[in-house]
């Protein structure tokens, strides 16, 4: 079975094609999204999902979330002595997420459909393979995520020029694209964003807005203050969701003991967000400047991704648009489900059928010019693009250039990738020197093509007509595909982890939870959440299933009880 993965930065969901439907698939806990966090545990088991992400608290250096940031670099944490990147921890998530639909479905799963940021070059999507074959789940194809969006959201059940608006709002990430079909390939035509915009940043906000009143006597200071962050981030999400559902609600926060409480309500909120919901509009604005298409001509705008679900957010896109974004699937499910539709059709091997999908050059790349500065010098270093950010690839382009100085020998292209008008703020990838004949200024033109291909492969082809010299440069991104006897050396690495057996989530999950109230509360509370850790886990010794379910239950309840109701 092939199924469909979106590999989150906050959130992972999988989802497979039954039935001639997505369905979307629980993990363990019965939850459809697992956090996308690693923690080794004391025993040295790896944890995956909720119980890592509530170790965030309690075992900073032992977890890790947000790594998906960092795919694609060398970079690499250290837990528990234990070296892991980015591919590594993600491998770690696919691996819990292939464990849950062959717990769900009883068939092994084969391969997967795995969903990637429009605008993730070819490092990126490589390293994001690799993950999947270091979790023993080959990547049989990766879409970008507007575009599972747009197939959960029935796009090619479309006609041609139906474009769609998939506007992503996650937990730290912003990602707007517009998906078009055309001649039966499914296109994203633009793509902008902002990586730094996300519910986390709606979370300070809310903070923001609350903390004078909430500690008037400056309480949190005496904590340390990752300690006390970490408490206030957990307080507003709790209070930011409590808002998606009603007008008013309150930010509590216990440290040491005392309750801090503060009311807030939506429409204060909403006015103390307005600097946050101005930022999406640029993105926005930008994927329709880059496609052409008008706002007014789009079929459809989608939601996506949890942060969606705020009110105010919803709020500011009707306006921004003047109607009603579609919201037929949930938006913490669509890009799983869209992934799911593909490897439904992967699985069927339906060639015909098959929606193709495009990439497109997340960047733009050209060279570097002078131009007269109209005072009989020149300006240098001037950005002249060749291949526009958003160009469907693969993709050929030439442009002419000419010479700017008399008796000018030679010409030099500095090769660049980026959008800003100096190259100076731009990547500088290589440089194309080529001879040119003695004559005036503007004489001699001179030919530079640029060949651009899905796997980040570049082709520079210099050409001066007149005299048939050609100089060719070629590319690669670096950092290619790792030799195989390293790969083979990190599977072993990730094979001799070990792991909690899976019907040990709800379990671990309950613990890391209990851990991080035990330490949040003091006095009478501390102690019956002491008294009950102990209960729990002396009902986990029994190694009876019966009454390891009963106290499950019973020890979820309580600690809802002292703490409110869980939240994801
Ligand atoms: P990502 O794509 O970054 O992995 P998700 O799409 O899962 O992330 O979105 C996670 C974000 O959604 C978090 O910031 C979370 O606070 C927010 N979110 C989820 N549910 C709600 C809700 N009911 N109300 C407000 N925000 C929510
Ligand atoms: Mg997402």
């Amino acid at each position: 079975m092939i199924v469909g993965i979106d590999l989150g930065t906050t959130n992972s969901a999988v989802a497979i094609w039954r039935d001639g439907a997505s369905v979307m698939v629980p993990n363990a806990l019965g939850e459809y999204l697992t956090p996308s966090a690693v923690s080794i545990g004391e025993d040295g088991a790896v944890l995956i999902g909720r119980a890592a992400r509530d170790r965030m608290a309690t075992h900073p250096d032992r977890t890790v979330t947000s790594f998906k940031r960092r795919i694609g670099t060398r970079e690499s944490v250290t837990l528990a002595g234990q070296t892991l990147d980015s591919e590594h921890c993600s491998a770690l998530v696919l691996r819990a997420l292939k464990a849950d639909v062959e717990a769900f479905t009883g068939t092994t799963v084969s391969g997967a459909v795995v969903t990637v940021p429009a605008y993730f070059n070819d490092r990126q999507r490589k390293a994001t393979r690799r993950a999947g074959e270091l979790a023993g789940l080959p990547v049989r194809r990766l879409i970008n995520e507007p575009t599972a969006a747009a197939l959960a959201f029935g796009i090619a059940q479309r006609g041609d020029h139906e474009p769609f608006l998939v506007f992503d709002l996650g937990g730290g990430t912003f990602d707007v694209s517009i998906v078009e079909m055309f001649d039966g390939v499914v296109e994203v035509r633009a793509s902008a964003g902002d990586n730094r915009l996300g519910g986390d940043d709606f979370n300070a906000c809310l903070i923001d807005l609350a903390r004078a009143t909430l500690d008037p006597d400056g309480r949190l200071a005496t904590l340390k203050p990752d300690h006390a962050e970490a408490l206030l981030a957990q307080a507003a999400e709790r209070a930011r969701r409590a808002l998606s559902e009603g007008d008013s609600t309150d930010l509590t926060v216990t440290a040491d003991g005392v309750t801090l409480s503060v009311p807030v309500t939506a429409a204060a909120f909403e006015a103390h967000a307005q600097p946050l919901l101005q930022r999406i509009r640029e993105p926005v604005l930008r994927s329709l400047r880059d496609s052409g298409i008008a706002a007014a001509t789009l079929s459809e705008v989608v939601l996506v991704g949890g942060a969606t679900r705020m009110p105010i957010v919803r709020r500011a896109v009707t306006r921004m648009f003047g109607r009603f974004p579609a919201t037929t699937v949930h938006p913490d499910h669509a890009v799983a489900m869209g992934a799911a539709v593909q490897a439904g059709l992967l699985a069927r091997d339906a060639a015909l059928d098959e929606i193709r999908l495009t990439d497109v050059c997340p960047f733009t790349l050209g060279v570097d010019t002078s131009e007269p500065d109209g005072r009989g010098g020149f300006r240098t270093g001037l950005f002249s693009p060749i291949i526009e950010r958003n160009s469907v690839v693969p993709i050929s382009r030439v442009s002419q250039f000419s010479t700017v100085q008399n008796d000018q020998r030679q010409v030099h292209f500095g090769i660049y990738q980026g959008e800003a008008r100096d190259v100076s703020g731009n990547v500088k990838l290589g440089e194309v020197r080529v001879p040119v004949p003695a004559r005036p200024a503007g004489a001699v033109s001179i030919d530079c093509r640029f060949s651009y291909d899905s796997s980040g492969l570049l082709e520079i082809d210099v050409t001066v007509p007149d005299t048939g010299v050609t100089r060719n440069l070629v590319i690669v991104d670096e950092e290619d595909a790792p030799d195989p006897a390293e790969l083979a050396k990190r599977r072993e690495a990730l094979a001799a982890m070990k792991f909690h057996p899976r019907d040990d989530a709800v379990n671990a999950a309950l613990l890391a939870r209990a851990r991080r109230a035990y330490e949040s509360f003091l006095g009478d509370r501390r102690e019956a959440i002491g008294h009950m850790l102990g209960q729990f886990q002396n009902a986990l010794e029994t190694q009876d299933d019966r009454i390891i379910r009963e106290a499950q239950a019973a020890f979820g309840a309580a600690l809802d009880a002292i703490e409110g109701e869980r939240f994801l």
